[in-house]
């Protein structure tokens, strides 16, 4: 059993480049000030408060509009 529940936050793209993350959220006891940015440059998301996000990159996935 895990003490923080770790939640399926789905995928996000990032608008500049294209590439595909797939984003985690995570509850921890303390806040947490940060920010993730892409390879690129792009900021995606920036953050304050108890829930941290994990960004791993998805590879093998094309975008479909
Ligand atoms: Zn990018």
């Amino acid at each position: 059993m895990a003490t923080w529940d770790t939640s399926d936050l789905g995928k996000e793209t990032c608008d500049q480049c294209g590439t595909i993350y797939s984003v985690t959220g995570k509850q921890y006891p303390c806040r947490d000030k940060d920010s993730f940015t892409c390879s690129c440059g792009n900021k995606i998301r920036s953050w304050n408060g108890t829930m941290s996000y994990s960004y791993t990159p998805i590879k093998d996935e094309k975008i479909t509009e």
